[in-house]
């Protein structure tokens, strides 16, 4: 194993070939446990829906607002929702992502798919806190300090606002978005979240299609925001949820379906199994494309590295991980980041690996 330096992280680049057999990668009693651990929850099946196409702010680079779903009819009926719910359930949805514009402006739709599905997440802005009986993972968007957010957002206050609502909530996770504009605030934003017992995953800007303005990422930004986060999580391990290779899979040049091969169906023809088959993105009329179906819409696939396309995305990787203790190991706190951030009840494990390790098949 050749091994360089990076910061504090020591890099592992990975062996030309050696094969290993999967039930040889668990005699390890620690990467046993969290594949035990991790493996529970391999019934998840997600979907993802539109509540609304209002949202009460306007954010640059926001890909809501791009493409034709902006477009679609609101259904407001909550009857309709609950059949269509009953009838995802029926078709083995067991996990429901709550999405754009902003479903907190919709608090009686976000009730009724709880009441019918109950493990699921709602991505929100924050500024209106959703109901406490919708035990949902609430994911609050954060694109920086309260600075950069009135720039960028066009809100004064917000980060202020959002730690107000949501503080001491089990159900909240902060998201924080980096830009290639907002890099330096990370730090600040960590520590206040710390301060406030808040837990914090990290996002990656992802340009929506055709998107050519200032936030897009470059080489040089992607750089300056992997040294970042590897700080911020050796720094505050507490409040940072993430994993080493959280950070090699979201920094890297090459963008999450060069990596990986994305298999949502927009990017993936064939319906015979995994998200091909099962995944839909309805739009707020209650309809879907298949053409256009992943979990974010109308973002350049080029340039994807979203924290939710790679929750699915490397997560259904089990097959091209499983092949060498280290690679297997960062799949697995990848997974168990991903459990952490997106399930009501899961807690984080301490990272089985603490070394930067390459994707199989690239290096760093
Ligand atoms: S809060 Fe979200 S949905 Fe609303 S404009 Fe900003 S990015 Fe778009
Ligand atoms: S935007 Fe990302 S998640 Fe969506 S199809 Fe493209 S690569 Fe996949």
């Amino acid at each position: 194993m050749k091994r360089v330096k990076n910061g504090n992280i020591a890099i592992r680049m990975e062996p030309a070939a050696t094969a290993y057999r999967f039930k040889d990668l668990l005699l390890d009693p620690g990467t046993k446990h969290r594949w035990e651990k991790v493996r529970k929850y391999f019934f998840l099946r997600e979907s993802t829906y539109d509540m609304t196409r209002r949202c009460n702010i306007r954010c640059d680079g926001c890909y809501y607002y791009e493409g034709e779903k902006q477009f679609a009819k609101e259904n407001g009926d909550p009857e309709k929702w609950r059949q269509l719910m009953q009838a995802e359930k029926e078709r083995g949805i067991t996990y429901v992502v709550l999405a754009g514009a902003e479903p907190s402006l919709v608090p009686e739709l976000c009730k009724v798919c709880h009441e019918e599905i109950p493990l699921g997440a709602i991505a929100t802005n924050g500024l209106n806190k959703i109901p406490e009986s919708v035990r949902y993972k609430i994911h609050i968007s954060v694109w920086g300090n309260d600075e950069t957010s009135a720039r960028i957002r066009h809100r004064q206050g917000m980060l202020r606002q959002q730690v107000e609502n949501y503080k001491g909530d089990e159900r909240a996770v902060f998201v924080f978005t980096f830009t290639r504009d907002n890099i330096g605030d990370a730090e600040g934003v960590v520590k206040r979240l710390g301060e406030a017992n808040c837990k914090l995953t990290f996002n990656m800007f992802s340009a929506p299609v055709g998107y050519k303005g200032p936030l897009r990422h470059t080489e040089a930004s992607l750089k300056e925001v992997r040294e970042t986060m590897v700080k911020l999580l050796r720094e505050r391990p507490d409040t940072v949820l993430f994993s080493p290779y959280n950070i090699v899979a979201h920094t890297h040049t090459y963008a999450l379906h060069d990596l990986y091969a994305c298999p949502y169906p927009r990017m993936n023809p064939s319906k015979a199994q995994g998200l091909g088959r099962s995944f839909r993105q309805y739009r707020t009329d209650l309809t879907w494309n298949r053409n256009a179906a992943c979990c974010v819409p109308d973002t350049d696939c080029a340039d994807c590295r979203h924290y939710a396309a790679g929750s699915a995305v490397i997560t259904a990787k089990l097959f091209r991980h499983g092949t060498n203790p280290d690679t297997f190991k960062s799949w697995l706190d990848y997974v168990d980041t991903y459990l952490a951030v997106w399930v009501m009840g899961y807690e984080k494990g301490e990272n089985l690996s603490s070394d930067l390790v390459a994707p199989p098949g690239y290096d760093l």
